[in-house]
């Protein structure tokens, strides 16, 4: 038999991997959007027109491209951020594999502009399924634009397998949520068919969760915070009271990159087992940061799904975390008749605005200087302190205990046997008194004062 095994030209392969790649228009706006991110640009647009089926467009101030490097970057298995293997277990980027920008140019149509800050003329490269159709040098600014044009307009089967304009809109807004929560300190731009969809300055998690949820949110969120030698975790959890029937606020980002994780997300749920109702979810927005030896993103084409090394551990700790904050921000039901009483703020003090203390300093006090005394002998000031106004330290405060004052108090006047102090107790005084109040405590006097016994 002849031979029948034959290497598929590139463009085949390329539309191959950009079936595993490339899903749907939301799948070409992460590509894009990491790829900014990792420029290390600071601010990004994300223009999208008919849920991204007629038009894709990502620009940003990033780091750009030399015109070798832009004519490369549509090569498959073409990256500048990794060399070797073992790089793969020391990840600092979102991407790695090199094939997005190939996988993109091989089912739609592409235009790529893009200058860097050494170069004073940046490059233009227009691509169709895989073939460079024009490059010229072109004025452009720094960093890079992106327009994605006609996604799978070679392959029929995959566009017609596309959904509604609305529900390629709700992916790719999905998409652009998790990348955003994901680097809060870049700015952010989102429009949809010329109308504003975001628009996020760069700020902190917190402030980047209530842009992209509202104002309400931010009321709902319980901070988190452990750091051990295994994880960083730190970020949000919603209140168990703003649980919701639908999922959708759940979010895990591993090392600044969102990430899908079954059982981490069962974690979360025992954690707030027994304080939302079944059948509701818990909202969370948390960050794990782990050494980037001890996790495997390369699993799958859209590294959302991930490997961690010590899987058991992250659970129990993500669990015990989460519970900790759960009650530490009282949001657990308290349990009134376990607490200790010793913690409760005394009588006298409760419902009061707390003041600042004060220390009142008679700058003008000497102790060596020598005063009149009424009677005309001189007396030293040291010996005779001012203490002047100590009343006030009571002002305010409320004399009675319990709403009973003290001349109210009734004395039983049934008399005791003051024998039961006699022995080890010496009394010498045989005129004691000893009352008893409320059929509950015995107060008597012995040598050295009073005793009350209850
Ligand atoms: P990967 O991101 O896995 O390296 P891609 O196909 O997404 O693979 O991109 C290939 C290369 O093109 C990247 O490694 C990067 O050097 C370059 N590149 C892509 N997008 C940009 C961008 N927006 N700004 C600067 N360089 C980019
Ligand atoms: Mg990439």
């Amino acid at each position: 038999m002849a031979d029948i095994i034959r290497l598929l030209p590139d463009h085949v392969a390329n539309q191959i991997a950009a079936g595993e790649v490339v899903q749907r228009p939301s799948s070409v706006v992460k590509e894009l959007l990491e790829n900014a991110i990792d420029a290390g640009a600071t601010e990004i647009q994300l223009i999208v027109k008919d849920g991204g089926k007629t038009l894709i467009q990502i620009v940003d101030n990033g780091k750009g491209m030399s015109g070798t490097d832009a004519r490369l970057s549509f090569e498959r298995h073409a990256t500048s951020k990794i060399q070797k293997a073992e790089d793969l277990f020391n990840l600092h980027t979102k991407g790695f594999r090199g094939e997005a920008l190939a996988s993109i140019a091989a089912i739609a149509h592409v235009e790529m502009l893009t200058r860097t800050e050494e170069d004073e003329i940046g490059t233009r490269i227009k691509m169709e399924g895989s073939k460079v159709v024009a490059q010229e040098v072109v004025v452009a600014p720094i960093g890079t634009s992106m327009l994605v044009k006609n996604l799978f307009f070679n392959i029929p089967a995959r566009r017609n397998f596309l959904k509604s304009d609305q529900v390629e809109f709700r992916h790719i807004t999905d998409e652009f949520h998790r990348i955003s929560l994901a680097h809060p300190q870049v700015a952010f731009n989102f429009y949809n068919n010329g109308s504003d969809v975001f628009q996020l300055p760069a700020n902190d998690f917190r402030k980047r969760i209530v842009q992209i949820f509202g104002r309400k949110t931010d009321e709902k969120l319980v901070p988190v915070e452990e750091e051990t030698h295994v994880v960083k975790i730190s970020g949000y959890i919603q209140k168990p009271e703003f649980a919701k029937k639908s999922r959708g606020e759940q979010f895990f980002f591993a090392n600044n990159r969102f990430i899908k994780s079954p059982y981490l997300h069962h974690a979360i749920l025992g954690a707030f087992e027994g304080l939302i109702r079944p059948g509701t979810h818990p909202g969370y927005f948390l960050n794990l940061e782990v050494d980037p030896g001890t996790i495997d993103i390369n699993i799958h084409p859209t590294k959302t799904e991930v490997k961690f090394d010590d899987e058991h551990t992250l659970y129990a700790m993500l669990k015990s975390t989460v519970k900790h904050s759960l009650g530490q921000f009282n949001v657990t039901p308290a349990l009134d008749f376990e607490q200790d009483q010793n913690l409760d703020t005394p009588y006298s003090y409760k419902n009061k605005e707390v003041g600042i203390p004060q220390v009142v300093v008679d700058s003008s006090f000497n102790p060596f200087e020598a005063v009149k005394t009424s009677r005309g002998n001189s007396t030293s000031n040291y010996s005779k302190p001012k203490v002047e106004g100590w009343e006030n330290l009571y002002l305010g405060m409320d004399m009675s205990i319990d709403g009973d004052n003290h001349s109210n108090l009734e004395f039983e006047s049934e008399v005791v046997n003051s024998s039961i102090f006699d022995e080890g107790q010496e009394v010498v005084d045989h005129t004691t008194t000893t009352f008893q109040l409320r059929k509950k405590y015995i107060i008597t006097t012995i040598k050295s004062g009073m005793v009350v016994i209850n």
